[in-house]
């Protein structure tokens, strides 16, 4: 059954029969406020399958609220964020009634799973091995065995460059080497979609290179990826999209060339001439 044709319901289109045209993200008007404070006045986003969004902006103008959003770390306060055409924090299907339901908080978690997410710090178990750190989630959170947990992170830590350093503890490695550590444990829960928030901004300069090139590597191996940083030299290299976004709004959008190097607005000329 399709959903109620000119229903405003939330997760109408999610049974869209031309699911390939489908992007895989979609946001929609999306506000978010903390109290009085309105922090993402109504984002319009979408990201292909396959494709490499870099995301820019002033600190503080809503970068990590927009992942979050995405991420359902936070609900927004309107709009919506539809992943795979299926509303976030909503069911896959109607009810019988054709209301659509909303998710537990169990639910929402694992709607979740199938987004990974890094962060600026990289979260590590520090009791932990390295190779303990990314078989962790898919044993607890998927249930997968022991023995096909550690040769599925094994192979992980070799794709990011640390085969040889899988029995080390975090505070045995440096920044760069935590950093992607931390990019393989996402991994091992076979995202459909990555999230990057300033994944290089706590690194020393000498380790930016080496977490930027398994960025990219994992890009060309075709993964679905936003990532916010200030790194140009990256976006211009792997961008397919480029957006800026200035106190809570999407100011430009369009290629890396487009964005970066035909900046329109004074705001992301400004932002520009402050980064480069
Ligand atoms: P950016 O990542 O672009 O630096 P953020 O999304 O972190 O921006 O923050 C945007 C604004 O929202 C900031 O003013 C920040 O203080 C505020 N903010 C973010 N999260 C919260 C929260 N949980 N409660 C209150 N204010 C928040
Ligand atoms: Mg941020």
């Amino acid at each position: 059954t399709t959903p109620a044709s000119g229903s405003t319901d939330p997760a109408v289109g999610s049974t869209d029969p031309a699911a390939d045209a489908t992007p895989l993200i979609q946001l929609e008007s999306v506000h978010k406020a903390f109290g009085d404070l309105h922090v993402l006045k109504g984002c319009d986003l979408e990201v292909t399958a396959g494709e490499v969004t870099v995301l820019v902006g002033p600190s503080g103008s809503g970068k990590s609220t927009l992942l979050r959003c995405i991420n359902q770390l936070e609900e927004p306060t309107a709009g919506r964020v539809r992943i795979a055409g299926v509303t976030q924090g909503y069911a896959e299907q109607p009810l019988p009634d054709g209301r659509w339901q909303k998710l537990t908080t169990a639910q929402i978690a694992h709607q979740r799973s199938r987004i990974g997410m890094v962060f600026q710090r990289f979260h590590l178990f520090p009791h932990m091995t390295a190779l303990a750190n990314v078989m962790e989630a898919p044993i607890q959170v998927l249930g997968r065995s022991k023995s096909e947990s550690r040769d599925a992170a094994l192979a992980l830590l070799e794709r990011v460059g640390l085969a040889d350093r899988a029995d080390h503890y975090p505070s045995e490695l440096s920044g760069g080497q935590q950093q992607r550590v931390a990019i393989a444990r996402a991994l091992a829960m076979d995202p459909e979609l990555m999230l990057f928030d300033e994944p290089t901004s706590a690194l020393d300069p000498e380790l930016v290179a080496e977490v930027l090139a398994v960025l990219k590597e994992l890009a060309e191996g075709g993964m679905t990826m936003i990532v916010v940083t200030h790194e140009m030299g990256f976006a211009r290299e792997v961008a397919d999209q480029v957006v800026f976004m200035d106190d809570g709004m999407i100011i430009e959008q369009g290629t890396a060339e487009q964005v970066i190097e035909h900046p329109r607005s004074e705001r992301l000329k400004g932002f520009l001439a402050s980064v480069l």
